[in-house]
This record gives C-alpha cells, sequence and structure tokens, in this order.
C-alpha cells in the first residue's frame, strides 16, 4: 500500500493527534500551524471515556495523569462560599470534574513532543489556496510556499479559515448564547482543591478551579444573544467583563483588581460547527473545525483525540481516502451528535436570569447533591463520553 503525502493543518489536540498516528504508520507527514509556535496555552480539559482509551493505545494516559490538576471535584457554592452541592471525584467518577482533568496545553504537547520527531512541524504559516487535480492538490501558503499534498486534515479549530475557504457556505453554527472567558489569577491557601461554581442573577457566573501551580483559573460566563463578542480586541473583552461584574460580591472584586493585568486571556462566544459532510475530494475536517461541541459538552477534547484516531486508522486500512473518510464520518457522527446534543435549556437553567431562577436552580442543586441523584445528575447533564465504538486499527505505536 502507497503511504500517501499528508498535509495537517492546525498543532493543537486533534492536529498532533492524527499526527502522531499517521507519522509512525510510515505517511509522510507536514503539520502547519498559524501561530509562531506551539499554543501552550489554555486552561482545564477533561478527557473521558474513549478519549481515555486512545490516549492508553498511544501509550501516554499514565503521563497525562501524571500532569491532572489535583481537583478533587466541584461545589456549587452561595455568595458566602457555602456549598449548596458536592460532586466529588472519588464518589462519582467522571463527573462535572473529571478523573483526567489536565491543562490544555500539557495534553497538546504530550502529543507533539514525540509527533515532532517524525512530522515535519512549520509554525506561522496557513492555506491561502487549494487547486486540486485528479493526483492530489497543489497548496499555496501565506508565506509563498507551494507544495503538492495526497490529503490535506484541516483541525484549526472552531474559527477555521481554510474551512470557510474550501466549504463556504456549508457549516451552520449553532449558538449556545453563552459568552465565556477563562483566565488564571494568583491562588490563595483557602482556594482549596475543589472547584467552586457561583451563579448570581442576571445570566452571570463563574467556576474557579485550582490549578497545580498556585494559580487559581476563572472561568466567568454569562447567559446573553451573542454581539459577536469574540471579534472585539481583548481591551474591550477585559472592559465588558468588569462592566458586567462591577457590583458583584463573592470572589468577583478579587477577580476583577486582577483582569487588566492578565496575561492568558481567552474569551469566547460558545459556538457549535454544524455540517452536512466532513470531507470533500481529498480534505478532510476534523475536532473543532469539524464538529465544535463547545466546552460546555466536556467532550471536545475527548472527541479531538478520538477522532484523530479514526480518522488515521482509515487512512492506513486503505490506499483509497475517499472511503477512508466515508468510514471516519459513520463512526464519528453517533460520537459527534452524542457531544453536540446539549439542549439550549441547559445553559439557561444553569446561567439564571432572575431571583426565582436561582432560588430554583440551588434547590435543583442541593437535590442533585444528594447520594441518591447525584450519578443520575451527572449522567442527564453529561454528554457520553463512551458512545463510540473504537476499532483496533492494530498500528503501529
Ligand atoms: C490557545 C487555546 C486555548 C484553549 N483553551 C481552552 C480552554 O481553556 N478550555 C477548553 O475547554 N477549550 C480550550 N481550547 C479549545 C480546545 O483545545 C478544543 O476545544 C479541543 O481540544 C479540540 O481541539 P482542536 O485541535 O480541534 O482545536 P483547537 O484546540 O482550537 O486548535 C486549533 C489549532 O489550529 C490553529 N489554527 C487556527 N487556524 C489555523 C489555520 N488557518 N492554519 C493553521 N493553523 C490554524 C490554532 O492556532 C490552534 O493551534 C483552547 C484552544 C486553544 C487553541
Amino acid at each position: 500500500m502507497s503511504r500517501k503525502n499528508i498535509l495537517i493543518t492546525g498543532a493543537s489536540v486533534g492536529g498532533n493527534t492524527v499526527a502522531w498516528w499517521l507519522s509512525r504508520q510510515g505517511f509522510d507527514v507536514t503539520v502547519v500551524e498559524r501561530a509562531d509556535s506551539f499554543r501552550d496555552g489554555g486552561q482545564n480539559v477533561d478527557v473521558r471515556g474513549a478519549g481515555r482509551d486512545v490516549l492508553r493505545r498511544m501509550g501516554l494516559e499514565q503521563q497525562a495523569m501524571e500532569l491532572t490538576t489535583g481537583e478533587s471535584g466541584t461545589d456549587w457554592v452561595d455568595e458566602e462560599n457555602r456549598v449548596i452541592a458536592r460532586f466529588a471525584v472519588e464518589d462519582i467518577g467522571d463527573g462535572p470534574t473529571a478523573e483526567l482533568e489536565i491543562m490544555r496545553g500539557d495534553i497538546s504537547r504530550i502529543i507533539y513532543e514525540p509527533t515532532q520527531q517524525k512530522a515535519r512541524y512549520r509554525f506561522g504559516d496557513h492555506i491561502v489556496k487549494v487547486d486540486e487535480d485528479k493526483t492530489g492538490s497543489l497548496v499555496t501558503f501565506k508565506s509563498g510556499i507551494a507544495e503538492r499534498y495526497d490529503v490535506i486534515v484541516v483541525a484549526e479549530g472552531v474559527g477555521s479559515s481554510t474551512r470557510a475557504l474550501l466549504f463556504p457556505g456549508e457549516y451552520k453554527m449553532r449558538y449556545l448564547d453563552l459568552t465565556i472567558a477563562y483566565f488564571s489569577i494568583p491562588g490563595k491557601e483557602n482556594d482549596g482543591k475543589f472547584a467552586r461554581q457561583y451563579n448570581t442573577t442576571g445570566g452571570r457566573g463563574a467556576t474557579l478551579k485550582p490549578g497545580s501551580d498556585g494559580n487559581l483559573r476563572v472561568y466567568m460566563g454569562i447567559h446573553k444573544v451573542s454581539e459577536e463578542e469574540q471579534k472585539w480586541g481583548t481591551e474591550r473583552q477585559k472592559q465588558f467583563l468588569l462592566d458586567k461584574f462591577a457590583h458583584d460580591g463573592w470572589e468577583f472584586p478579587r477577580i476583577l483588581k486582577e483582569i487588566p493585568k492578565v496575561q492568558d486571556f481567552y474569551f469566547d462566544v460558545m459556538r457549535q460547527v454544524k455540517m452536512d459532510r466532513w470531507s470533500a475530494g481529498s480534505v478532510v475536517l476534523t475536532g473543532d473545525a469539524a464538529w465544535c461541541a463547545t466546552p460546555l459538552s466536556g467532550i471536545g477534547t475527548t472527541l479531538a483525540i478520538v477522532g484523530g484516531y479514526v480518522l488515521a486508522g482509515e487512512l492506513s486500512k486503505t490506499d483509497d481516502h475517499v472511503a477512508a473518510f466515508a468510514a471516519y464520518e459513520r463512526i464519528m457522527r453517533p460520537f459527534v451528535k452524542e457531544g453536540q446534543g446539549l439542549p439550549k435549556i441547559v445553559p439557561r437553567l444553569l446561567w439564571p436570569h432572575t431571583r426565582l431562577g436561582l432560588a430554583f436552580l440551588r434547590t435543583v442543586m442541593r437535590l442533585a447533591g444528594t447520594r441518591a441523584v447525584r450519578k443520575i445528575f451527572s449522567t442527564l447533564f453529561l454528554r457520553d463520553s463512551k458512545k463510540v465504538e473504537l476499532p483496533d486499527y492494530n498500528l503501529n505505536t
């Protein structure tokens, strides 16, 4: 069987996983990343169910477990940080806090580092043109470089520009009406090992998560219709948060004081990517570029790792990449459907606007935190991270 010349765009979790597997099967792999160097940023992400199975097959599960954030579980708290409901990892396993909760940069790096010795990585470049013919594609990059490839894997995340170039009008965004910001602030000794979820009225809330480096990870969320705030500049985004939470108590005064100084500021509008097909000719999409489920699903990183494995496995089975793409899509569709199957009512319930809504949420949480319903609650609100039959491709590792 001939070993194809593969271009992967995007050197994050999805792209690195495809590159990890394909480069070990003898494919000639080039990874092109738009950023000038490997992107280490991001906050806590979860690897669950089938994602952990793939990491195990890669021999990386142990390394990932050693890098977990050490979060013991999630507490729903009130204004005084009094616990309304507790979901401890030791009680329920993969609940609101996953057993394998890791910094995004760490999970991406442990896949990237061994791969960089087997695949070519080029940073600070991206695709501007693709001319496809019967034998593959001539790809022109921003740098002016032009190269031929048999297959192009697009793993550029939710805002992918190559998707816009090659699949115009073929993707829809499903907005979840949630604007979020992630960043770190200095931790304090009494921050503890549990994540704290706090909600107030006006669709506003935040989660504080302990970091292994002594910093506290802050996730702020506002339930509102999108104004495409992800396109604003960082200073405007920061000011937006300062204004929205200016008069709030709890830990907000401490958080707002740090916001102007924050370096690792990540701000986005939660939106899912919906597409009727993930490939055309020799081009295939994977990870968030194909199916972003949003951090609310809890399985975005899992989907990217599993998608990378399945895509590489199918490409390794046959010379016919069109058949491989079809098989990949057949296997991944139900899993992605599960990941994206979050009713829009969920963010609305979890980020209440009124005092009555807040009282209702806290009552539900109090009930959900009792031993009898804890597990059922987790099953209802979390996506099923095992809803995929992982094929055994007998691949080199
Ligand atoms: C810096 C960063 C921080 C993040 N922080 C969090 C977080 O805190 N919590 C969370 O739940 N999720 C976070 N995410 C998203 C999370 O990584 C993904 O949801 C998930 O892991 C799926 O990964 P992916 O590889 O499909 O996409 P992504 O992780 O989004 O990666 C896409 C990659 O493609 C690159 N890229 C974009 N456009 C191009 C282009 N045209 N050409 C070449 N490369 C391109 C990007 O720079 C990025 O490296 C973050 C992503 C990034 C990039």
